[in-house]
C-alpha cells in the first residue's frame, strides 16, 4: 500500500475503565474442539460467589455511568448450572448488561427461560453447516451439530435473538458465501468470523495463502451486499474506518486508550487485554495475572498493571513499535497481545499471522471487493492506502 504515512494518535497506554468485562464462571467445557485455546477445559473449576460480588462491585459503578457489559465465558459457562450461575449474577445491579458465549450445546427450554428473566445476551459458537463443524466435537470425539442446532431451535422458539461467532480454518473460493447464505438462514442478528489463531493449547499453524484470505474477506463483503440483514463485524469495522479515510477522520476510530478487557479467572486471578492468556504460565512472565479480586479492587489492578506487570509494559512498547511502522495501524490498533505471545514468544514484536489474517488480509479484501464494484470511489482509496 503505498501513500503517504498518517500519524495515529489513538491507543495510547491503558483506559482506566473497561468497556467490559470477562468472567469465567467455570474452566469446564463439554466439548472438545480441535481449534480450542483453553488449558483446562476438561476441570470443573466454578468461580465462588465471593469473586462475582468482589467484581460487582467495581461493575455496578461503572455501569451506573454509562452502557457496561459483563461476558461469560469459559470453558462453557453454561456447564456451571442454572443455580450456581443465578448466585454469579445475584450481585450486579440490574443495568449491566450480561452476555454468553456459548456452544448451544446446552441450551433448553429452561435455559432460554433463564436468559429471558435475566435478560442475558447469548452468542452462539457455530463453524457454519454440518460439514463445516467437523472440529467443534464432544468430549468422546463425536460430532456436536445436532446438539448445537437442538439449543438454537430452543432459542427460536423463545424469541431469543442471538449471534453467531465463526471460527474459520481454511479460506477457500466459495466459502464465505457459503457460510453467509448459511447464517442469514440460522437467523442471527450478528455475526462475527475469526480466522482460526494459533494460540493458547491449539498449535495448528494459522499461516494461510494472502490471496486466499483477502479473496474470502472480498467475497464475503459481495454476499452482504446482495443481502444485508445480519451485521457483520468484520466488515462493519472496514467499512467504517473506510468510510473515515474518506472524510479525513481516520485518526478518530481508534479508542484513545487501550481497552483493559479485565479477564476473572474461575478463581478470582485478573488477565487484562487478551483473555487468552488467562491460565497460561512462562518463565519470563509467570502466570500473566495482574492481581485478584478477593484482594484488591479491580480499578486498582487495572492502575497498577503498566507498571506492576511486565509483560503489559513489554506490550505497550509493541503497540508503538506498530504505530511507527504499520501502515494499518489506523485500522488495527495493535491488535492482541496474546496473538504476539503465542506466535513470538513475547509480546513486543509487530506482525502476526492473526493481523495478516484478520486486519491487514480484511482491510485488503474490502478494498479489492470496492474497486471491483465501485470504481470511482475505490480509485480514492486504492490511490493512497488505507491511511
Ligand atoms: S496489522 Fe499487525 S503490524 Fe499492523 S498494527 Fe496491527 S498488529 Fe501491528
Amino acid at each position: 500500500m503505498a501513500g503517504q504515512r498518517q500519524a495515529f494518535s489513538g491507543m495510547r497506554g491503558i483506559a482506566p475503565t473497561p468497556t467490559y468485562v470477562v468472567m469465567q464462571p467455570t474452566t469446564l467445557c463439554n466439548l472438545d474442539c480441535a481449534y480450542c485455546y483453553l488449558p483446562f477445559r476438561s476441570a470443573d473449576r466454578r468461580m465462588p460467589a465471593a469473586v462475582a460480588e468482589a467484581v460487582a462491585g467495581a461493575v455496578n459503578k461503572w455501569s451506573a455511568a454509562g452502557r457496561f457489559s459483563v461476558v461469560w465465558h469459559g470453558g462453557e459457562p453454561l456447564a456451571t448450572g442454572r443455580e450456581h450461575f443465578a448466585t454469579l449474577l445475584a450481585p450486579f445491579d440490574r443495568g449491566v448488561e450480561h452476555h454468553v458465549q456459548t456452544n448451544a450445546t446446552l441450551i433448553d427450554d429452561r435455559w432460554c427461560e433463564f436468559f429471558a428473566a435475566h435478560e442475558i445476551r447469548v452468542s452462539v459458537s457455530i463453524d457454519g453447516p454440518r460439514d463445516r463443524n467437523a472440529d467443534r466435537v464432544t468430549r468422546g470425539g463425536r460430532p456436536s451439530y445436532d446438539r448445537i442446532l437442538c439449543g438454537i431451535e430452543a432459542l427460536r422458539r423463545h424469541g431469543i435473538g442471538f449471534s453467531a461467532l465463526c471460527v474459520v480454518p481454511r479460506p477457500e473460493p466459495g466459502l464465505a458465501t457459503e457460510l453467509y447464505d448459511y447464517f442469514l438462514d440460522l437467523g442471527c442478528d450478528v455475526l462475527g468470523i475469526n480466522i482460526e489463531e494459533l494460540e493458547g493449547v491449539n498449535a495448528r499453524s494459522n499461516a494461510r495463502d494472502p490471496e486466499a484470505v483477502a479473496g474470502f474477506w472480498s467475497e464475503l463483503v459481495g454476499a452482504w451486499r446482495r443481502d444485508p440483514r445480519i451485521h457483520v463485524r468484520e466488515v462493519e469495522w472496514s467499512l467504517r474506518y473506510a468510510a473515515a479515510v474518506l472524510d479525513g477522520t481516520a485518526d478518530e476510530v481508534l479508542p484513545r486508550q487501550l481497552d483493559p478487557i479485565p479477564t476473572v479467572g474461575y478463581d478470582g486471578s485478573v488477565v487484562l487485554l487478551s483473555p487468552e492468556l488467562a491460565g497460561f504460565t512462562d518463565p519470563r512472565y509467570a502466570d500473566f495475572t495482574s492481581g485478584n479480586v478477593l484482594t484488591t479492587p479491580l480499578p486498582e489492578i487495572i492502575a497498577g498493571a503498566t507498571s506492576g506487570t511486565p509483560w503489559v509494559a513489554e506490550f505497550l512498547a509493541g503497540v508503538e513499535a506498530c504505530r511507527a511502522t504499520c501502515p494499518y495501524f489506523g485500522f488495527c490498533g495493535g491488535a492482541h497481545a496474546a496473538n504476539r505471545y503465542f506466535e513470538h514468544g513475547r509480546f513486543d514484536g509487530t506482525e502476526t499471522d492473526h493481523c495478516r489474517n484478520s486486519k491487514i488480509h480484511l482491510l485488503e479484501g474490502v478494498l479489492d471487493h470496492a474497486r471491483d464494484h465501485e470504481p470511482p470511489r475505490a480509485s480514492r482509496l486504492g490511490a493512497g492506502g488505507p491511511v
